[in-house]
């Protein structure tokens, strides 16, 4: 629970943001539903609908609500319950990606609230991978097709706006997850035994065919990604479930592996079991996503989704738009999202791990009374590590 001293200054502090913002509505506003949170859930009402900016932005600096979603979906009669009767015409396709479902080690030390610059930095990676490796090249994507943003407190959301993605079924969607995460693919069909012309002694029938780097899709990345790690040495390669002794060998003829690789024959790679190499290969290039984004995507074409723009109530930090894939490169929220940059606030707090804003360190605290700027303030306060002192 937040103490209802921190609610009234964090309140103070949101309903302020929205007076001085604007360019807040998405897309169609009158066409999405909205929903709003407040200190303990992200959604606690939803069914609201805004004809024009003026009206949500009225809305905002009256309620200041810590959370604000709307729906990717777009419909004839938003504000209307239940779901059914909204009249559904499409709804954008979503990838929500999340520091915690990266599972890094450093997780373990600090838990999942708190996030650290190796999980920024992961995430961002690990969005910039979805967009440059699947989105564009697989699925045809466009860069201007895609609206990129900072969730607001771990992650990023990529949103597909065009309109043959406004339009894809729930089953169509769950085979977009199911593609980007590399599951229900079939090594048989990426690795095919070739017959041979029987010769002499006539030992060997078969050669074993494969996927070369000039493939498109997932063949081509396994390709790829095998040669990157054939080139790096013998670590590389046993990392992808090679057998060591096997990974000495490959190393050592490498050079004659890459020419067959390149024209897709695989015969050289003595792998054993290449279902198990292929899972390894597949688990490096994967996407890791949101397991609620997982299941609400792609089974429920009526998720809401924080609003970009917006505030987020667990870190006082903005869902900040991306404007480009370059851009997203070069993101970092702790420096680039940052509301409330006016004044000072004076916090208690708890245990705190050190952390950048601003380029500025804050802390390690702990059990210190501290007065730092008010986006500092907010942040350890929302993140439940200070109060109000
Ligand atoms: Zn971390």
């Amino acid at each position: 629970m937040l103490s209802q001293a921190a609610a009234s200054i964090i309140t103070q502090l949101i309903r302020k943001f929205y007076e001085s913002s604007s360019g807040l509505a998405p897309a169609e506003v009158a066409r999405r539903e909205f929903g709003f949170g407040d200190y303990e859930r992200k959604i606690a009402f939803r069914h609201y609908a805004f004809a024009s900016e003026a009206s949500l932005k009225r809305y905002l600096v009256e309620s200041a609500p810590p959370f604000v979603s709307y729906s990717a979906a777009f419909y004839a009669d938003p504000a209307a319950r239940p779901m059914e009767r909204k009249g559904f015409i499409g709804a954008e396709l979503i990838f929500d990606l999340d520091a915690t479902d990266l599972r890094l080690p450093c997780q373990s030390e600090h838990g999942r609230d708190w996030v650290c610059e190796k999980d920024f930095e992961a995430v961002r990676a690990e969005t910039l991978r979805l967009i440059e490796d699947f989105l564009i090249p697989d699925f045809g994507f466009s860069e201007k097709e895609l609206l990129i943003n900072f969730s607001g407190n771990r992650g990023y959301h990529v949103h597909v706006a065009s309109g043959p993605a406004l339009e894809l079924s729930a089953d169509a969607r769950r085979e977009v997850s199911e593609y980007i995460s590399g599951s229900g693919l079939d090594p048989d069909e990426i690795f095919r035994l070739v017959p041979l012309p029987k010769r002499g002694g006539g030992k060997r029938l078969a050669k074993v065919m494969g996927p070369k780097p000039t493939d498109g899709g997932w063949p081509g990345r396994i390709a790829k990604t095998f040669l990157a790690n054939l080139g790096k040495g013998k670590e590389a390669l046993t990392a992808m479930d090679i057998d060591a002794g096997t990974a000495g060998t490959l190393y050592k003829k490498r050079a004659l592996i890459e020419m067959g690789v390149n024209s897709g024959n695989w015969d050289m790679v003595y792998i054993k079991d290449k279902s198990t190499f292929w899972r390894k290969v597949a688990a490096h290039q994967a996407i890791a996503q949101s397991d609620s984004i997982d299941k609400n995507v792609t089974k429920d074409l009526h998720h809401l989704i924080r609003l970009p723009g917006t505030l987020h109530g667990d870190t006082g930090l903005i869902a900040k738009r991306i404007g480009s894939v370059a851009e997203l490169g070069g993101f970092d929220p702790m420096n680039d999202a940052i509301a409330f940059t006016d004044g000072s606030v004076r916090v208690k707090t708890a245990s705190v791990m050190a952390f950048h804003m601003r380029g500025e360190q804050f802390g390690p605290y702990n059990d210190t009374v501290v007065e730092v700027p008010t986006y500092a303030a907010a942040y350890m306060i929302l993140k439940r590590v200070a109060e109000p002192a």
